[in-house]
């Protein structure tokens, strides 16, 4: 799941004068360097949503192979795709969004940032919820998905040291989010008929080259 919750902070103080009161400059200087803050912010999450594959790229829809060589381009590949992650103010990011079709993907639980290699949902509970997704390479959407609330995930780490995580809500959402991109499988795929629709008639219309 990618996130769209933070991008309205950080305005709620700026319209606030009205030139009734001898203005504090410390705090004009505050607020101001909040709005200079912003901005960048926002500037470098566009830059970054422009590095990240967009809905109508085929890659999209490929199936990525899975990781076999641990060496320094994979560890800078994860570090890569983590920095990437924020800038664009993400929660997650596979790999195929980036162009490349290898089985890793990072994400971030309870605030840490977290990188799986090869990953295997090796239990899922039976217990489903209905949620909003995003997609930050479906910019425009929002769609219901149902996803299980529970899930462990193994593989390993960029280094190949096994890992497992036993997650819930919402990194439990983030996982099979981020699983579904290395199978090439997008949040319209898993959505109802109609929210697919409306996601599709948003979604500006685009050479479709892979299997749909
Ligand atoms: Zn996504």
């Amino acid at each position: 799941m990618d996130e769209h919750d933070h991008e309205h902070a950080g305005h709620e103080h700026a319209d606030q004068e009205d030139g009734e009161h001898d203005h504090d400059h410390t705090q004009d200087d505050a607020e101001r360097r909040e709005a200079d803050a912003e901005l960048e912010r926002e500037a470098r999450r566009l830059v970054a949503l422009a590095r990240i594959r967009q809905y109508g790229d085929p890659v999209l829809r490929m199936k990525a192979r899975d990781v076999e060589a641990y060496d320094d381009d994979l560890g800078r590949l994860a570090e890569r795709m983590t920095a990437l992650m924020h800038e664009a103010q993400g929660v997650g990011l596979a790999a195929t969004q980036v162009g490349v079709l290898r089985r890793l993907f990072v994400f971030v639980e309870d605030g840490e940032d977290r990188v799986v290699v090869n990953p295997v949902i090796t239990a899922r509970s039976d217990e489903t919820e209905v949620d909003d997704e995003g997609c930050l390479s479906l910019r425009e959407v929002l769609v219901p998905v149902e996803r299980p609330c529970r899930v462990t995930i193994e593989g390993t780490d960029a280094s190949g040291a096994p890992v497992r995580f036993e997650l819930q809500l919402p990194a439990a959402r983030i996982v099979q989010h981020e699983l579904d991109h290395l199978d090439g499988v997008l949040i319209i795929d898993r959505t109802d008929d109609e929210s697919r629709r409306g996601a599709l008639a948003r979604l500006r219309p685009q050479p479709v080259l892979g299997a749909r």
